[in-house]
């Protein structure tokens, strides 16, 4: 684990560092997600809330209701309300982090397209990545080393 990758908000108040790389990374195109960054898709690193070191500020969280029901905060910048990680299903030891906020957003790339049912129409796929018109099987398409990671703090769930 030598991989760290720094990213913050748009003002500059709050400060982050990745300190490993993350476990995988999903692009979601469902319209949740379309809505809460008035974009196509967001891009979701998922790493140990342990792993994320805030640097400066703390980050605030902001409870959005969803299309499936479950729980979903967004911790964003308490000054320019920046959206910089979410938390869901109230599960305190995981977070998805936005690769948008990376000061290079090139830097991870997605493991998987998810909910493309609703991608828009003139988003292309890469066609090495897999894509799932919802949602798709972790113990099939994670790496052995992430999905230990996952048990660590999630355990079977
Ligand atoms: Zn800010
Ligand atoms: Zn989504």
């Amino acid at each position: 684990m030598t991989n760290a990758f720094e990213g913050g908000c748009a003002c500059g108040r709050v400060r982050y560092r990745l300190n490993s790389n993350p476990m995988f990374v999903h692009c979601c195109h469902c319209r949740d997600c379309q809505r809460q960054t008035g974009s196509a898709f967001v891009i979701n690193a998922l790493i140990e809330t342990d792993r994320i070191e805030v640097l400066s500020s703390t980050p605030e969280p902001v409870s959005v209701p969803t299309d499936s029901g479950r729980p979903h905060d967004i911790y964003g910048c308490p000054e320019c309300k920046t959206a910089l990680w979410s938390d869901y299903g109230r599960r305190p030891a995981i977070r998805f982090v936005r690769v948008g906020t990376l000061d290079d957003a090139s830097a991870l790339v997605p493991d998987v397209h998810i909910f493309t049912r609703s991608r828009l129409p003139w988003v292309g796929l890469p066609p090495d990545v897999p894509a799932f018109d919802v949602y798709y099987d972790m113990k099939t398409l994670w790496p052995a080393e992430s999905l230990e990671r996952r048990r660590a703090i999630l355990g079977d769930r």
